[in-house]
């Protein structure tokens, strides 16, 4: 397809934890009207992209994460754009005691709960042979144990009782085993797995659970920390199906649908937003060495 054609699809995107200057919906405004919604990992990213956008779909939105200077700041950025409230806390999803308190704060606030957002998570590049056993605990701990002590907590608050919707940001890792991330490729497996108990056990509830799997997404950290400047100079993006990295607001629009009624009958599936990565992408030890060699994280 035409470069100009392509283009004309894609939403725009900012590469910063800013704001979008300019949105044109595509769903309807008053799509998540009068819902709120609860996002770990709000402050930053991914995580950032999917407040605002819910946000200017009528939502009003809790974003929770350790640093609370972080998800203050974002704060104020998401409620200056779109008008809605938006309550930043601090928590950390290893200890439940602080979701507990995150979220009695929450309902305290806004009475209610509709949505919630497992996104915080951890990753780094390191191969299997050179990680620490307390490394992949440490994944471990914040992507699949945050998952579930979130979810649990959410669902003995006010989901059990009104029922609710949970999307966990997962990843493709694991679907072909990519060199340098076992500890994020098994953490994220467990959490699809998760989605699809959690989606048996609660849909009596009235809880859809489902999953959503980016690819390679610009502007996160996740994306400078995991070689996407390296993938863009060495041409690893015509591998992809759609030739190109995605952008946080098609990963927030892919949310937005499965967080809203759209997808109302819609649970304990993963939807993959990924341009078609992961069918196509090369999993090569040597290349990825080369990003890992230069990541500064390592
Ligand atoms: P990011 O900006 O680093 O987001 C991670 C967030 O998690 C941060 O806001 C961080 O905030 C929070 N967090 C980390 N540890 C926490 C803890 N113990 N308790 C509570 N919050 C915690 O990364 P991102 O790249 O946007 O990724 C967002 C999600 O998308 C992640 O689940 C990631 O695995 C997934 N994903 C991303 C990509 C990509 O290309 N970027 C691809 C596939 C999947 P604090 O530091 O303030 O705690």
């Amino acid at each position: 397809m035409a470069a100009g054609a392509m283009a004309a699809r894609v939403p725009p995107d900012e590469d910063e934890d800013e704001c979008l200057p300019q949105y044109r919906h595509l769903f309807s405004p008053d799509l998540l009207a009068g819902q709120v919604a609860f996002i770990t990992g709000g402050g930053s990213g991914i995580g950032f992209r999917i407040a605002e956008i819910f946000m200017r779909h009528g939502c009003r939105t809790v974003i929770a994460s350790r640093n609370l200077q972080r998800v203050s700041e974002a704060s104020k950025k998401l409620v200056a754009a779109t008008g809605q409230q938006c309550l930043p806390l601090s928590m950390d999803v290893r200890q439940p005691q602080t979701i507990v308190a995150a979220v009695d704060e929450a309902l305290k606030e806004f009475k209610r709960i509709d949505i919630l957002i497992n996104g915080a998570a951890g990753n780094f590049l390191c191969p299997a042979s050179a990680l620490s056993f307390n490394a992949f605990k440490t994944v471990i701990d914040i992507d699949t144990m945050g998952t579930f002590n979130t979810s649990k907590v959410l669902f003995e608050k006010y989901f059990r009782d009104h029922g609710g919707v949970i999307v966990n940001i997962t990843a493709t890792l694991s679907y072909r085993g990519q060199a340098l991330q076992v500890h994020a490729g098994a953490a994220k497996a467990a959490i699809d797995a998760m989605t699809r108990h959690l989606a048996v056990e609660w849909g009596p509830n009235n809880i859809r659970v489902n999953s959503l799997a980016p690819g390679p997404i610009t502007g996160t950290e996740g994306f400078r920390r995991l070689g996407g400047k390296f993938a863009e100079k060495s041409d690893q993006f015509s591998m992809i199906p759609l030739q190109r990295a995605g952008n946080k607001t098609e990963i927030a629009h892919s949310t937005l649908y499965l967080a809203s009624p759209i997808s109302s009958y819609v649970t304990g599936t993963t939807l993959v937003v990924d341009g078609g990565s992961w069918l196509t992408s090369p999993n090569s030890f040597s290349a990825l060495l080369g990003i890992a060699s230069s990541s500064a994280k390592l």
